[in-house]
């Protein structure tokens, strides 16, 4: 299959019956800001380059972001956070996502979510987690070839990407390293770097300044050889 392929089966996957009902009873409902919007209420594909040397992997699209553009890590407070730094560290071309045909573009990153779909109080459960894992395996396997870096966005981040990896034929450490911002592991020919979470829990209270963000992505480029 192609990422095309991928992405297409995907948007109309419904395995979860629980994140099936709050994606689209959000698209329903709506936020009051966003009234006179479509919302996609789908499965959010990854975003970015079909060949990236950086992978950003996070934890699921928020029910009024990714959930209403149909764009992973666009239209939030997370989003704006993210983009801000990617474009401050020369991966994209403008520092805002705010939705889909915006004109933003990822050169050499493309930015992932272990769960496709908006959970309630961004909380998937373990179920829902390991439901989803084979289409974040999916595209995982088709991206490799090219991958250096993997960037993890939080916990869950982390842990979902090493086991994707090792589902994917990578050689990963056991037990798993422990997640910890601006840690680095190697697996094979990869480095896998934890980040915190730009969520505004993180951003609001400082543990996750700019800086810090922008230099575990400076970080990313050096280990890609950007
Ligand atoms: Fe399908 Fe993943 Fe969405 Fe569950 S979270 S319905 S497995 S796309």
């Amino acid at each position: 299959a192609s990422l095309d392929e991928v992405s297409a089966r995907l948007s109309v996957c419904r395995a979860c019956p629980r994140l099936v009902t709050w994606r689209e009873d959000a698209a329903v409902t709506k936020r009051a800001s966003y009234a006179d919007e479509p919302y996609w209420g789908r499965p959010a594909p990854g975003f970015g380059s079909a060949t990236p040397s950086i992978l950003v992997v996070g934890l699921a699209p928020a029910a009024h972001g990714g959930n209403r553009t149909g764009r992973n890590f666009t239209g939030d407070l997370s989003a704006d956070w993210l983009h801000a730094s990617l474009h401050r560290t020369g991966l994209a071309a403008q520092p805002t996502s705010t939705y889909a045909g915006d004109g933003q573009r990822l050169e050499h990153v493309r930015l992932l979510n272990p769960v496709r779909c908006a959970p309630p109080e961004n909380r998937p459960t373990p179920v829902e987690r390991d439901t989803c894992a084979p289409w974040m395996r999916r595209e995982l396997t088709l991206l490799l070839p090219s991958v250096r870096a993997v960037v993890c966005l939080g916990a869950i981040g982390w842990r979902a990407a090493w086991t994707a990896l090792g589902d994917a034929g990578v050689d990963v450490p056991r037990p798993l390293p422990r997640f910890g911002h601006a840690v680095e592991e190697r697996a094979g020919d990869l480095t896998v770097v934890g980040c915190y979470h730009p969520s505004p829990h993180n951003t609001y209270t400082g543990r996750l300044t700019a800086d810090m963000l922008d230099a575990v992505l400076r970080r990313a480029r050096g280990i890609a050889g950007l």
